[in-house]
């Protein structure tokens, strides 16, 4: 017996699939009004053929929503469900679902994985109707990095036209391009390139925080905009949220008037930037709205995170119960 045969008859790694929704399953089916939801992780692995070859499969529809409608109990669910599959003796776990709200789950589950085995997060950007759709091929390369060895111990990753990326720094970048996917600040891990996931960066840094088991806070993020009055942090600062994050302008900055309201806050403020990319300031400008302002009055930068990650992180801190200069450290070390 040859190696190849005796490769052929050891038994095949495990890889579960669990789908979510997401453009990846929409169709029309032949209708009119538009694609929803309408495959089952079972269709989605019949598109790839070659998958029953590479890996015995386990597929489950665990949902079929379009993920702007996704919550963080079915994102905490998802990560249930994953780590049963790793004790099941799955090697890694593909979860597709729709790219809208990819860059969040993918960050949000990127806290608390606490598995070496790799949870590749995919999706697609044209649905089953569109010509040359783009579902089938980000499965089968999000399988690829899921078997491949040097996936694991590298946290959540997300898989798209190719490109490897870690949830840390994933961000949707347009709104209709296969190449939306981009890792802002950091580049791609790596990219599939025939049939094999190539890293070209060692696993991304990043810190494992417990899985609360009490509700998760509420925190409201707010945009910064030219003339912004300051009424909406009023509001959110008289109602039931736990916390908020400014999505300031340039380097982290907010209007007087934003200020004002800021300094009667009662709850934890985080400041980020709404320009999609660098590390907000924290000691460069003194003006009121300035960082150094902003900090001053009990704000945090949020770093090199944008607001929808920083809201996420402030989350898991706060449901964690850390203290408020414990949580400027994570942000400041993030
Ligand atoms: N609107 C879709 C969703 O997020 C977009 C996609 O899947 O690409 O569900």
């Amino acid at each position: 017996i040859n190696i190849k045969e005796k490769g052929e008859k050891m038994s095949k790694p495990k890889i579960s699939i669990g789908a979510l929704g997401g453009t990846i399953c929409m169709s029309a089916g032949g209708k009119k009004g538009g694609v929803k939801p309408s495959f089952s992780a079972d269709d989605l692995i019949a598109a790839v053929p070659v998958l029953k070859d590479m890996a015995t499969i386990y597929a489950q529809t665990i949902l079929a929503l379009p993920s702007g409608s996704l919550k963080l109990s079915d994102i905490i669910s998802v990560y249930k469900w994953a780590k049963e599959q790793i004790k099941n003796g799955a090697k890694g776990v593909v979860i597709t679902q729709g790219t809208d709200t990819l860059e969040e789950s993918s960050f949000f589950l990127n806290l608390i994985w606490d598995e070496e085995a790799p949870l590749v997060m995919t999706g697609a950007m044209r649905n089953a109707d569109d010509i040359s759709a783009d579902g089938a091929g980000n499965i089968y390369a999000s399988v690829i990095t899921a078997l491949d060895d040097k996936s694991r111990n590298r946290g959540v990753l997300v898989v798209l036209n190719d490109t490897i990326h870690s949830a840390k720094w994933v961000h949707k970048s347009n709104t209709f391009s296969l190449q939306t996917f981009i890792s802002v600040n950091a580049g791609v891990q790596g990219m599939v390139v025939e049939g094999q996931a190539r890293y070209i960066t060692c696993a991304v840094k990043r810190k494992i925080y417990p899985l609360p088991n009490k509700p998760l806070p509420k925190i409201a993020i707010v945009q910064s905009y030219l003339d912004n009055d300051g009424s909406i942090i009023k509001l959110i600062g008289e109602s039931k949220f736990e916390g908020m994050v400014i999505d300031g302008f340039g380097a982290g900055h907010v209007s007087f008037d934003m200020m004002d309201e800021i300094e009667k806050l009662k709850i934890p403020v985080i400041v980020s930037s709404k320009t999609g990319s660098g590390m907000c300031a924290t000691k460069t400008y003194g003006y009121k709205g300035s960082e150094i302002d902003l900090q001053n009055n009990k704000c945090i930068m949020s770093g090199w995170l944008p607001a929808v990650k920083a809201r996420l992180l402030l989350i898991i801190l706060l449901a964690n119960k850390i203290s408020l200069k414990e949580i400027k450290n994570e942000f400041e070390n993030f």
